[in-house]
């Protein structure tokens, strides 16, 4: 039975210092122990589109950045670019909107360092061999790290049903190509848009776009969705159908969580904390579902999301799947099953209190 400790907010004093209690978490599962020195530590997080404002607070990673520090380790912040566009799309305008949103070292003692380098192109393919992917593109910067604290805010997700620590490792160390695989295998040229630059033409490396009339089309027979052209579309007129394989979509997520993770060491901290609807990456931040719950700590993947989303649903009305009652349509509860039968972790737990 894996081990999960929790902050409670609900049983500790109203005056609890999160600050001291992340730093009582980090010790609990005695990750500085498994740190040497010199090694380099990233601490994967999100740092939140712009217009969003229930990221994780900066603050927070300021005690796991010291406590990486003491134990010898050289920690650094860091998150992938996106699919979309906007600031995030590409390292440099991604490295600003950090900074902009308060993740500057003086605030959390590191800098930010985008993991897949100043494009987005940065990555490693990582052999799994299994049911979706015989190999995943993970981003070189999370690969390269020797150790991980995986920094998760707990919410809800549009198409993954609720978007944890599963989710962070799964499209948050992929690279846009990486990100790409796991949405779906079909992607669409909005005619609209496509200006004709042959960009996405001259980058297909299977030779699935034809140009007809000045705009790309798709062959949706040779196309095997690795997304680059999507990647290197600067119009935005390429595009994926979001709707397509939910359930199969939130395997893909569990594959290449385990490809992120393989052979690491890995801290999850999950924030369980302004419940919104929806995730980081959409640029507002609705009513949360439920009030605060706590912060979650544990060497399992699997099991703090598990716990996670039981503290969540307890909390709504311990009958019904919260998200579900926004996402009616999403299967959350693959990522943890699928996650547990590919060996990403166990949903079996056991909530420890501190
Ligand atoms: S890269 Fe974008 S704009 Fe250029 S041809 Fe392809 S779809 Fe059209
Ligand atoms: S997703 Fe990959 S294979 Fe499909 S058209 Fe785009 S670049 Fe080509």
């Amino acid at each position: 039975m894996k081990k999960v400790y929790m902050v409670d907010l609900k049983s500790n004093s109203k005056h609890t210092n999160k600050l001291n209690k992340l730093k009582n978490l980090f010790n609990k599962v005695n990750y500085g122990d498994l740190i040497n020195e010199g090694d380099l530590t990233a601490i994967k997080i999100h740092f939140g589109e712009v217009g969003k404002d229930t990221f994780i607070r900066p603050i927070f990673t300021k005690p796991i950045v010291d406590l990486i520090k003491q134990a010898g380790g050289i920690p650094f912040l860091t998150d992938t670019s996106v699919l979309y566009s906007g600031p995030r799309k590409i390292g440099p305008t991604h490295i600003e909107v950090a900074h902009s949103h308060g993740f500057v070292p003086i605030v959390t003692g590191a800098p930010v360092i985008i993991a897949d380098g100043i494009n987005g192109k940065d990555y490693c393919d990582i052999t799994i061999n299994k049911k979706h992917f015989e190999k995943c593109h993970i981003a070189s910067g999370i690969v390269n790290a020797d150790k991980m604290v995986v920094l998760t805010h707990f919410k809800g997700h549009e198409m993954a049903g609720f978007g944890g620590s599963i989710k962070n490792l799964a499209m948050g160390c992929a690279p846009p190509i990486g990100k790409a695989e796991q949405h779906s295998t079909k992607q669409t040229v909005n005619p609209k848009k496509c200006i004709g630059c042959m960009e996405c033409f001259n980058n297909c490396a299977h030779d699935a776009i034809e140009m007809i009339d000045g705009k790309a089309l798709i062959n949706q027979d040779i196309c095997v969705g690795c997304g680059e052209c999507m990647t290197v579309c600067k119009y935005d007129a390429i595009f994926l159908d979001w709707e397509t394989e939910l359930s199969g979509f939130n395997e893909r997520l569990s594959e290449y969580a385990y490809a992120s993770v393989k052979d690491k060491e890995v801290l999850y901290i999950n924030f369980v904390l302004d419940i919104t609807p929806n995730c980081d990456c959409v640029s507002w931040s609705s009513e949360t579902l439920v009030p605060d719950i706590g912060i979650l700590a544990s060497t399992d993947p699997v099991a703090i999301d598990k716990a996670s989303l039981d503290l969540a649903n307890a909390a709504y009305n311990g009958l019904n799947d919260v998200f579900k009652s926004v996402h009616p349509n999403t299967f959350g509860e693959v990522q943890i099953n699928y996650g547990e039968e590919i060996g990403l972790g166990s949903a079996d737990y056991e909530l420890i209190k501190i």
